[in-house]
């Protein structure tokens, strides 16, 4: 079997010191800098900034963390509970809605209106559709979003029925994330996934049918029991399935999935997983795959079908704009300053019913920190432009970040001209590789959470 890219000997794994196996303690890098320099002597900041007037014109977002699956995936690293009953998702649903009314009282956030929400997990598609509605209109008084850009929600297809996916649209939701992953019902199985692919052809027609703006499916590169016979198989199955994005992540092991602490105390069955080239090529054959069909790319990891569709949660924390991350463990950011809720089902619960938010770490970042966080997420879209750096930061990034951009098109990653910065498709590939060459120094190798 041949794999159609990357053939041995045009690698430029060649020049670059390669990630090789995967190994336990990968990330995907979603902030800057890792969530380990975070700490408690920043939220002072953080509850100073809340309780000053927002700077004119900013966006404000609305991210909702529902923490419940059905199952815990061998390969997840949120933070997830499996053992909720129907009372305790109550509870904390009560809290969420608790802590979002909190916010809607503070200087930082009254009378803003929101630009986006995002229900994220977990797996909102969880919780009841009773459940959904009181949920949704309490938020709704605290904070409306009549006129939001977009309304996101993230569902696991068994967890699906048409009454709930109908809840689901009333409630205004545009852009619909089904966690596909793979149609392979062994590999399914296998890595611990609740759901079966039967469940997906299921759901599918009553997505379509009730109309959602926007339908994405994701798909992970590197499932364990993967092989090229079963990857080009789901990548077809995914295209027929006719969504209007895909977005591909190639498998990571973080510390804390079951497959990493399977591996680093040697229990458990024995895993065999694809190696980071393997994984790059599915990802790559992926795309190829998805280009023929009409999709074009929208970032490393999404391709699309209409070529300008917005993606205005990405978007958003990509360029560093307000958002509430509320929910158990959330990471919010406000005025420069980024902070995390209380990772801890106690301890969430138990702040908001002292009437406090559940505050738990921060980190307030300087100007220079707020500028390379844009600049490593903004890579993750493909281009970036210099103009846009210029007009924020008063700055030419070309200038101040030579020295990487140097040693990244000197190894086929990248590209740049005075105007802007190009990844090349391998750089776009392995970009959560490349990014920390461009962390001050401080940051490099260091723990991620
Ligand atoms: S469904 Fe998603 S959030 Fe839930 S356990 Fe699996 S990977 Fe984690």
């Amino acid at each position: 079997m041949t794999e159609p890219t990357n053939p041995p000997g045009n690698d430029p794994a060649t020049t670059r010191a390669d990630r090789g196996e995967t190994s336990v303690g990968s990330v995907f890098v979603s902030n800057y800098p890792a969530y380990s320099f975070w700490g408690e002597e920043d939220l002072p900041a953080a509850r100073q900034v809340l309780a000053r007037a927002p700077r004119p014109g900013a966006r404000l977002g609305l991210y909702l963390h529902i923490p419940f699956c059905r199952k815990r995936c061998k390969f997840c690293y949120f933070r997830v509970y499996t053992d909720k009953n129907a009372d305790q998702i109550e509870t904390y649903l009560d809290a969420l809605a608790r802590e979002v009314e909190h916010y809607a009282h503070l200087p930082a956030i009254a009378d803003r209106p929101l630009h986006f929400v995002y229900f994220g997990g977990g797996t909102p598609s969880y919780i009841s559709t009773r459940h959904l509605r009181a949920l949704v209109d309490r938020l709704k008084t605290a904070l409306p979003w009549d006129n939001a850009a977009e309304i996101a929600f993230e569902c696991e297809p068994g967890t699906l029925t048409k009454p709930k996916l109908e809840a689901i649209r009333a409630i205004g939701v545009t852009r619909l994330s089904l966690g596909v992953e793979n149609l392979d019902d062994d590999i399914l199985r296998h890595n611990g996934r609740a759901h079966v692919s039967s469940e997906i052809y299921q759901v599918v027609p009553w997505i379509h049918e009730l109309g959602f703006d926007q339908v994405n499916m994701d798909l992970i590169a590197g499932m364990v029991g993967e092989t090229w016979d079963s990857w080009r198989q789901t990548v077809q199955r995914t295209i027929d399935l006719g969504p209007d994005s895909i977005t591909v992540y190639q498998m990571e092991l973080p510390y804390n999935t079951v497959y990493s602490k399977d591996l680093l105390s040697g229990d458990g069955e024995p895993i065999a997983l694809a190696d980071w080239k393997t994984k790059r090529a599915w990802h790559a054959y992926a795309f190829e795959q998805f280009a023929a069909a009409g999709y074009s790319r929208s970032s490393a990891y999404t391709m699309q079908k209409t070529a300008d569709a917005r993606f205005v949660y990405r978007d958003a924390v990509w360029t560093g704009q307000d958002m509430i991350g509320a929910g158990v463990a959330s990471f919010s950011h406000i005025g420069g300053v980024h902070y995390q809720n209380a990772p801890r089902w106690e301890d969430y619960l138990g702040a908001l019913d002292s009437d406090q938010l559940p505050l738990f770490r921060a980190f307030a970042a300087t100007r220079e920190e707020q500028l390379t966080r844009e600049v490593v997420l903004q890579l993750k879209l493909g281009t970036i432009d210099a103009a846009y750096f210029r007009a924020k930061y008063d700055l030419d990034i070309i200038e101040h970040f030579q020295a990487p951009l140097i040693g990244l098109r000197a190894e086929g990653l990248l590209a740049f001209t005075a105007d802007a910065i190009a990844l090349t498709d391998e750089g776009l590939l392995r970009v959560d590789q490349l990014l920390p060459d461009f962390y001050d120094a401080k940051y490099r190798n260091a723990r991620y959470t």
